[in-house]
């Protein structure tokens, strides 16, 4: 490895990447569907609180749900339209909330965000700005951003890590992003660096990027941006926050501790383009770029995407199916969900809608204590013991003595097993028996 790649130290896996299917597809814009499902609960935390009912006119931009508790985020329209009704709608995730159906109205005047300059804003400012236009980390986490940004009194941020790692197969989102809107992300982070007041701004992005960690120091460098771009050896889950700040600052989250408690903030490219959107042009996260890829998908593309948009007519505008995928995952292949329906909609963090061809449909045999799993575990779990205690019912052995609530669901250890245990499965039921039975 060269020395200037870094990497964190234990466990992980090497998936193959897939990312030739899109990774040189250029951001398009999906044109406006005539129906979209905004959901209220498309951050973590509590859904928000709906502004509108049924029959009510709204525009685009305008807000339609707000944050109901500490932990929450302001929901916008992404288009100008009608309020047709409000159902109970099931996400990928299999969180089920209200969400209205918005029919469009294809004549109304177009809204257009104007620039401002928000360099004058102060930093309580930017941070409002984030705030109300619901900005939510756009890797996945969909924590909401000015919650994570709001550094309490006595903490500092010595570094804020950029997410650009991407580590998940097939996702290209991110890479597209920071090849295409270069100069908006920096800006955005040079924001999110105002806001947090860190003192050091790192951008970790793997090998497979190169063209992106060449462009963003380019940039940098013209002009004169107090930021690192430092390159990563390929290897998953280097996205997750763990590991992420392990290869880049070094530094480990003792186990319950978030990165605050060792300096850092972690933010992911996606999220700080939406933050420049927010305070440049006050425009609230009312679309992203969703990565449609996979062995099945007709034509793989990065498509800029209406939040709200039922994932057919993403997969329709990709030309269909060329094959009948076994599944379809929204996220990565890795810790992704599978769409149980087509008519599921675009929320904040879908990241990508990935359709693939199960290699290999091998049965689960039992496990033959070969000690794999607890090789790849990143955190250092023992992930053969928690899947017997768990099979066994042994729930609290689980937590007290095999730490069940630190493992991260990654899936490294599923992959590696020779007997196809689905362990990861395992420990997602494990963790919700056990807070049952709390
Ligand atoms: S899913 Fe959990 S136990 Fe398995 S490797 Fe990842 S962190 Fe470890
Ligand atoms: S990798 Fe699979 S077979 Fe090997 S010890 Fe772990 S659970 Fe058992």
């Amino acid at each position: 490895m060269p020395k200037d790649v870094l990497t964190f130290k234990r466990g992980g896996v090497h998936p193959k990447d897939q990312k030739h299917f899109s990774n040189n597809k250029k951001l398009e814009t999906l044109p406006i569907p005539s129906l979209l499902v905004v959901s209220l609960s498309q951050h973590l935390g509590a859904p928000a609180k709906p502004l509108k009912k049924v029959g009510d006119s709204v525009k685009k931009g305008e807000k339609i749900g707000t944050a109901s508790s500490f932990i929450s985020a302001e929901v916008h329209s992404p288009v100008s339209g009608v309020i047709k009704k409000i159902i109970k709608q099931p996400l990928a995730n299999s969180v089920v909330a209200d969400a209205f159906l918005i029919e469009v109205d294809k004549d109304a005047e177009e809204v257009v965000f104007e620039k401002v300059d928000y360099s004058k804003k102060s930093d309580e400012e930017l941070l409002n700005t984030i705030k109300d236009l619901g900005i939510v980390g756009l890797g996945g986490a969909t924590f909401p951003s000015h919650v994570k940004f709001m550094i309490p009194k006595g903490k500092f941020v010595e570094y804020l890590v950029i997410n650009g790692v991407e580590c998940e197969p097939y996702l290209t989102s991110d890479h597209r992003t920071m090849l295409e809107r270069s100069e908006e992300v920096l800006e955005g982070i040079m924001i999110a660096q105002r806001v947090t007041k860190a003192k050091n701004v790192i951008i970790g992005i793997e090998e497979n990027k190169m063209d992106a960690v060449e462009k963003l120091r380019s940039i940098i460098k013209e002009k004169n941006y107090p930021i690192k771009v430092q390159p990563l050896k390929m290897r998953y889950p280097q996205g997750d926050e763990k590991q992420l700040l392990k290869a880049t600052i070094n530094r480990e989250i003792p186990s319950g501790k978030l990165p605050l408690d060792i300096g850092a903030v972690v933010a992911n490219i996606g999220t700080c383009f939406a933050i420049y959107e927010a305070c440049a042009y006050n425009k609230p996260l009312i679309d992203r770029v969703v990565c449609i890829s996979g062995e099945c998908i007709n034509e793989p593309k990065n498509l800029i995407v209406p939040i709200g948009t039922p994932i057919k007519e993403l997969i329709d505008y990709c030309g269909g199916f060329k094959e009948e995928p076994d599944k379809i995952i929204s996220g990565g292949a890795m810790m992704g969900f599978a769409f149980s329906s087509l008519d599921i909609p675009v929320v904040k963090g879908t990241s990508g809608v990935i359709s693939i061809k199960e290699e290999n449909k091998a049965i689960e045999t039992a496990c033959i204590s070969c000690g794999k799993c607890v090789e790849v575990c990143p955190i250092g779990l023992m992930p053969t013991m928690l899947y017997r205690n768990i099979k066994n019912g042994n729930y609290q052995t689980a937590l007290d003595k095999y730490s069940l609530m630190d493992c991260k669901e990654c899936g490294c250890c599923s992959y590696t097993c020779p007997a196809h245990i689905p362990l990861v499965h395992y420990f997602k039921t494990g963790k919700k028996l056990a807070r049952r039975k709390k």
